[in-house]
């Protein structure tokens, strides 16, 4: 008797996906400085949002506290990629703290612009979820200027005059589609409205919410990876459920649920800008254990963006092996 042949299951791979710049050089700073610093290094709050990449630094002998009382006079201290308040940089400061910043530069850019505006007489409304770090990092560069929002609701909810000089900024992994109904809920409310000069959601969110999109139009299921507290894989997650397309949030191929893919074809994957390549790679092994599969990768952006190291851990021309 002949057999049925397998059936072969699809995974369409989204791209880009995983690190992007700012993660790459966040983990590669505190990298640096455990191959360099003397002492032990710290790490003010995690890294970046993936508990493998913290596991894994961890092992390296990082160590990760949550606030700069925890680290003692005169030590090494990473600030994460997700950006500090300035009172934590004067923190550092008093305390002698050999600080190296491995806040993103694109999250430095709001920074930048929140100290601008504030400067020009605006009320800055920072469009954010309450409680991410990168909000609290950002409403403390002008906080007697900033009010949060998170909705539109919050919009319509504003204590502020129409007249008055309003400006906004957003946090850098929001979902371009729901900041962009908040954002036209403040133009109609303040008609004067000022606009940052960029857009404010990175591109790496924005590429990785687009790669999603174009997996979604043909996936029966999403697969991210990324960790609960990764604010942009959650986005992810929840852009596909508003296409309708069942997705779920795993840490890697042990979260995977067999009854939210057996049988599924195609099955579309995903990482967030801070889950590592390797993780994926684990995911499409585990997938390719329960079946035979064929992988297509539906690419929608060549990132080649690369950010510099910070001078302290940079490694002199032609020491690099
Ligand atoms: Fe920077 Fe965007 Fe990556 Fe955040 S997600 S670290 S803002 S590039």
């Amino acid at each position: 008797r002949t057999q049925a042949p397998p059936v072969v299951t699809t995974v369409l791979l989204a791209a880009p996906r995983s690190f992007c710049a700012g993660v790459q050089r966040a983990v590669q700073i505190v990298q640096r400085a455990l191959d360099d610093a003397a002492g032990p290094v710290y790490v003010r709050k995690q890294i970046v949002h993936n508990a493998f990449v913290v596991a894994e630094l961890e092992d390296h002998g990082a160590v990760f506290v949550e606030e700069l009382d925890q680290v003692p006079d005169g030590a090494t201290v990473v600030f994460s990629a997700h950006g500090v308040s300035p009172v934590v940089r004067a923190q550092a400061d008093r305390r002698g703290l050999m600080v190296i910043d491995g806040t993103c530069p694109l999250v430095s850019k709001v920074h930048a612009e929140a100290a601008r505006f504030a400067r020009r007489g605006e009320t800055v409304v920072l469009i954010g979820h309450a409680g991410h770090e990168e909000v609290e990092g950002t409403l403390g560069v002008a906080p007697e200027a900033t009010v949060l929002v998170q909705s539109v609701e919050d919009v319509d909810a504003l204590d502020i005059p129409v007249d008055a000089r309003v400006s906004y900024l957003t946090q850098t992994t929001l979902a371009v589609d729901e900041t962009a109904v908040v954002i036209e809920a403040l133009r109609r409310r303040f008609p004067g409205l000022r606009e940052p000069p960029s857009e404010d959601i990175c591109y790496a969110s924005t590429n990785r919410q687009e790669a999603v999109r174009a997996v979604i139009a043909e996936a029966r299921v999403l697969l991210v990876v990324g960790s609960s507290n990764s604010s942009n894989s959650v986005r992810l997650v929840e852009l596909a459920r508003r296409h309708g397309t069942p997705a779920y949030l795993i840490d890697g191929p042990q979260d995977i649920d067999p009854a939210w893919v057996d049988g599924v074809t195609p099955i579309g994957l995903t990482a967030g800008a801070s889950a590592p390549a390797v993780l994926v790679d684990q995911v499409l092994s585990a997938l390719a254990a329960r079946g035979p599969t064929r992988v297509l990768e539906r690419e929608v952006a060549v990132e080649t963006i690369r950010f510099a190291l910070p001078k302290q851990v940079r490694t002199p021309a032609g020491a690099d092996g």
